[in-house]
């Protein structure tokens, strides 16, 4: 795991973050570096309410609900594959579906995974069916629009 500055890594070993997010984040980041030799790197963590407006964005990264990981310079199918992975593993919210914990589509301050979690974001499937289930569950695909910048952002 890497970090973009130490406000990030402080940031990431705060009791004030979501334990869920962490969580899925280390699982996240244990998948991509078994299977794509991809070391993450933490790009935003907490903002301020200015920050967060100045990018657009919702709130869920000002409530510590939320984690930014680069995507430069990452081949688009380990990007889809750990996103379709997360997303097949944990549901967001059960009560709004089309939300989803890993958002891939581009938005806000330019290309990375968001990982975001819910109090009533919780694992789907066991950690072990996790590899053999990304490789054959294209269907997590078409939900793919909900983001952080705007309408997809879930409160
Ligand atoms: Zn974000």
């Amino acid at each position: 795991m890497k970090f973009l500055e130490p406000r990030i890594q402080a940031e990431w070993e705060s009791s004030a973050l979501d334990p869920t997010v962490r969580r899925i984040v280390l699982e996240a980041a244990a998948y991509a570096a078994a299977r794509w030799d991809w070391e993450f790197a933490l790009t935003s963590i907490w903002r301020s309410p200015e920050e967060d407006r100045a990018l657009g964005a919702s709130g869920i990264h000002g409530e510590w609900r939320a984690v930014d990981v680069r995507t430069r310079d990452v081949p688009p199918e380990a990007i889809e594959d750990v996103a379709r992975a997360i997303n097949g593993r944990w549901i967001y919210d059960p009560e709004r579906p089309h939300f989803l914990v890993c958002v891939s589509a581009p938005h806000g301050s330019g290309p990375h995974l968001h990982f975001q979690a819910h109090a009533r974001t919780a694992p789907q499937k066991s950690e072990p069916q996790m590899a053999r289930m990304n490789a054959d569950d294209r269907t997590c695909e078409k939900r793919k629009n909900a983001t952080d910048g705007g309408s997809g952002a879930a409160t």
